[in-house]
Parts: structure tokens; sequence; C-alpha cells
């Protein structure tokens, strides 16, 4: 791990990301499962079609097939019915000029036929087709061989995380298992003396604590299995004790708290005995107190205890480690630029991830209003919030009426 210990200062936050990818890597093993229990699952190789979808030129109504040289320049036109295409049960015969056949929804074309008229706009008059509509052009209402895809097209990407949209593709495929990177382990634990599981009693200056609760519902949307180590107490070796025990048990260790340079601050310490810290002071706010490093046998994020912090930099931080672990490229946030309906204060120094709700107005202008007081204990700053405004760091406050940078939160942290 490159060593940015001991530069000075604050370390910039896409450094901190850059640095924190760099060292993570997509996992090794991979599983063969079948689709209906791959749903966010991420695909360990391409899926590449082995048929045409649609399969064959096939009618996209119900009427009648024909070839379109038979109503050319002719006026008063009957044609003959001579046979019918079903959905499952095509037409094998041979039309001549002058013939049609009955043809449904999603039926075979027969091969001399090239279009399709819809029923309404035709009359059987002497068992005849006659027309109060004709089509206008070859090809109408006929949908293509392989239009929606083509015989060998890659259809995902390897590293693609599987939607549900995307198993009924698969099955439309005809593709049955998948290959699946296996999912990454992640021990979780939260430091400090003062807090109390809810269900406990709160004693004098204790607090209910939040973060295991929060992060552990988030690393259940992204499909990680969890072990939840608890609380542990601020006591060196109990902290030392706990990382032994998450390291020989997980791939990734979260702890939360601790991590500053407070009297009880030990997690440092205690990453750096046993394993490598990669850094831990990034100039992001809330959250500047993060460590980045690695135990013997897996990659560890040191989460601050202010549980806004925490969470923000679960999300900016460790949720693209963890992507990459589980086998997914990354992806920059989406951003777009919003009116800003407050003042933002903000001073110079460090990224700002203000929390914050975005909508549009009735001109379509999105507009953005902070969430209010932005402590980075106050959880309900985040809990009201959709998005972050993005302030860079060498940016001042912001006035009411100013455009800034917004970035919805995705899904999986809502
Ligand atoms: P620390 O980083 O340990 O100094 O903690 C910073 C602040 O976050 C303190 O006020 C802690 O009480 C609080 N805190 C630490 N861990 C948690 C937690 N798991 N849940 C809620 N608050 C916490
Ligand atoms: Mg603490």
């Amino acid at each position: 791990m490159s060593d940015c210990c001991s530069a000075p200062g604050l370390m910039p936050f896409e450094t901190a990301l850059n640095q924190l990818l760099a060292n993570v890597q997509a996992p090794k093993k991979i599983q063969l499962i079948a689709i209906e229990d791959c749903l966010d699952r991420v695909l360990a190789s391409a899926i590449v079609s082995p048929i045409f979808v649609p399969p064959n030129d096939n009618s996209a109504m119900d009427g009648y097939a024909f070839s379109f040289a038979s109503i050319n320049d002719t006026e008063n036109i009957a044609l003959d019915i001579v046979g019918r295409s079903f959905a499952g049960e095509p037409f094998t015969g041979k039309t001549e000029l002058g013939q049609c056949i009955r043809i449904m929804t999603g039926a075979k074309m027969p091969d001399c036929c090239d279009t399709v008229v819809m029923q309404e706009n035709t009359k059987v008059v002497d068992g005849k087709l006659t027309f109060t509509k004709l089509p206008t052009e070859r090809f109408s209402n006929v949908r293509n061989k392989g239009e929606d895809i083509s015989c060998g097209q890659t259809v995902f990407k390897q590293g693609h995380k599987l939607a549900a949209i995307d198993i009924g593709l698969l099955a439309s495929l005809g593709v049955a298992n998948v290959e699946v990177y296996a999912p990454v382990t992640v021990a979780l634990l939260s430091t400090g003396d003062e807090l109390r599981t809810p269900g406990e009693r709160l004693g004098d200056g204790d607090i209910f604590e939040s973060n295991r609760f929060a992060l552990n519902a988030l690393l259940q949307r992204l499909n990680v299995n969890v072990i939840d180590l608890g609380i542990i107490r601020d006591d060196k070796q109990a902290i030392r004790e706990a990382f032994i025990r998450a390291d020989k048990e997980a791939d990734v260790v979260i702890s939360s708290g601790g991590v500053s340079v407070g009297e009880a601050d030990y997690t440092k310490d205690i990453l750096t005995e046993l394993g490598e810290i990669g850094f831990w002071k990034i100039a992001m706010k809330p959250g500047k107190p993060f460590a980045f490093g690695k135990l013997p046998n897996s990659i560890f994020f040191g989460l601050p205890g202010n549980p806004v912090s925490a969470l923000v930099t679960f999300y900016k931080l460790a949720i693209p480690g963890i992507e990459k672990m589980q086998g997914m490229p990354f992806k920059p946030a989406a951003k777009f630029s919003a009116i800003s309906t407050t003042k933002l204060k903000k001073s110079p120094g460090r990224m700002d991830f203000q929390r914050a709700v975005v909508s549009y107005d009735e001109q379509g202008v999105a507009r953005v209003t902070s969430t209010g007081t932005q402590g980075s204990g106050v959880l309900t700053s985040l809990g009201k919030a959709n998005c972050f405004i993005v302030l860079d760091s060498e940016q001042g406050s912001v006035a009411e009426g100013e455009k800034v940078f917004v970035e919805p939160f995705a899904f999986a942290f809502q």
C-alpha cells in the first residue's frame, strides 16, 4: 500500500478515493447460480446472446400477412386466404401473389410474406380479404428477427450488477444459470464505552448507538454477508482481539468510532500494530477522520463515530471499495447543477457533502434546499435529505440563488 501517512495535513477526497480503489481487488471466487437467485449479484463473465431475439420475423398485429407486391398498383384487391400462422403454430406452406394468410400477434411470418395488415383495416367478403385501408409500405407491422438482440451480441458485460429486469432478459435468452462473483463478507463493529444497544438501559452519559444498525441495513442492500461483532469497549486489548477475530472471518472489516485523536481513540494504533494504515485524515466534511488500511487478510475501513460522518464516509468511500471487491467497476456519482434556495455556510479547506433536498419547480428548474443544521451528529439532516450539495474544497460560502452541484442519493442509500 502506498504510504501517505507522512503527508502533512489532510488528503484531498479524490486522492483518498483513488488510493483506496487502487488497493482493493475484484474477488477471485466465482459461483454458478440459477437466474432466479441472481438479483443484485455481479456477473463474473459477460453474457453473450446465444440466439436472435425475436428468433424470427413475426407479426406485430392480429391481421393478415402477404407479399406487398400483391397489393402494388392494384385497385379493388381481394386476396385469397390460404392458411394461418398462430403463435407457436407457424404456417409452413407457400403463398403466391394474390394470396394471404391469417396471422396473429407474435406468430412467425411465412417466408413468402413481407407485410401485415391489421385486422381492423380489412373486411372478409365472400371468403376473400379486402381492405378498408391499405398498408402504405412493405414490412408494415412486421417485427424483424433480432431487432431486440442479435445472436452473438454482448448483452451484459462482466461486472454488471443484475437488476430485476435483467433477470427477465436473461430468461428471454434462454440462459438458466450465470457465473457471478462470490459475495464479500464484512465484519462490523462499533467502539465506545458510552454506547448502548437499543433495548438496554441508558446510564448517565450513555447513548444508544446507531451506526451499526444503519450500516448493517446499508450492507444488506449491497448484498454482502455481514458478521456483526457488536460493541467493543474503548480498551486496546478488546479492540485488538476484535480486529484479529474480524480479520480471520471477513474480507472487509468496518469499525466506527475511536479513529480521531482523543484519549480513547485506539483504532489507528491497533490497525498499525496488526496491519498497515493507508491514510486516516481526509479533506472532507463530514468525516475528516476516516482510516483506510489493511489487516493481514482483509481490507479495513475505520469510520468516524459521529453518525453522519460514519454514514457519509461509508457511502462515499467504503461503498465504492466494497463494490470493487464485489467485481463492479467504479462509476463516478451522477451530478447536476441546481439553484440553492438558501445561504450555505462553508469555509475553504475541505470538500463539503451538505445534506439537502432537490426537486424541480414548475418551470423545470432544479432547486435545492439544505436540510438545515449540518452537525456531524445530526442524523436527521441525513434522514430528510435526498441528495448531497457537493462543494469543492476551495469554495467558500454560497449565497441564496447561487448554482451548486448536487449529487442525488443512490437507491442503496435511502
Ligand atoms: P469517536 O469517533 O469515538 O470519538 O465518536 C465521536 C462521537 O460519535 C461521539 O459523540 C460518540 O458518542 C458518537 N458515536 C460513536 N460511535 C457511535 C455509534 N456507533 N452510534 C452513534 N454514535 C456514536
Ligand atoms: Mg469513541
